[in-house]
């Protein structure tokens, strides 16, 4: 996907604060923290929406939760938590259609969210 930010992200295209790159997971800090603690997981392969998954990325899927876990360890917040979240399409606010896990973490949450 020529013109997708995350993309070219993963192509090392546009600079980001990358804490993590197995080949096929890439953790970087979002842009615009929501917490002292923002990072993005997100696929290397270019996937719009949660929609657009299908059973061959069942284990994809995971590794996002496996190396949002490695990374929330290496950074402390494991034990004190942290938040994830996949935003879907308009209602939830998805603005970046390659598919990014947010982990949140390092002070309270609210719940619910907005
Ligand atoms: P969404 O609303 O789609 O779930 O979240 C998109 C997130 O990507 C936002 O939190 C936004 O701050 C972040 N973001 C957008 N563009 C960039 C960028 O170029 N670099 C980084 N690191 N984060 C970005
Ligand atoms: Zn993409």
């Amino acid at each position: 996907m020529s013109d997708c930010i995350f993309c070219k992200i993963a192509a090392g295209e546009i600079p980001a604060d990358t804490l993590y790159d197995d080949g096929e997971v890439l953790i970087f800090r979002d842009i615009n923290p929501e917490a002292p603690v923002h990072l993005l997981v997100i696929p290397r392969r270019h996937i719009a929406t949660l929609n657009d998954l299908s059973e061959v990325d069942a284990a994809l899927i995971g590794r996002l939760y496996l190396a949002g876990q490695q990374v929330a360890t290496e950074l402390g917040v494991a034990e004190s938590g942290y938040r994830t979240v996949i935003n879907c399409n308009r209602d939830a606010g998805q603005i970046v259609f390659h598919i990014h896990m947010h982990l949140l973490a390092g002070r309270e949450l609210g719940w619910p969210p907005g």
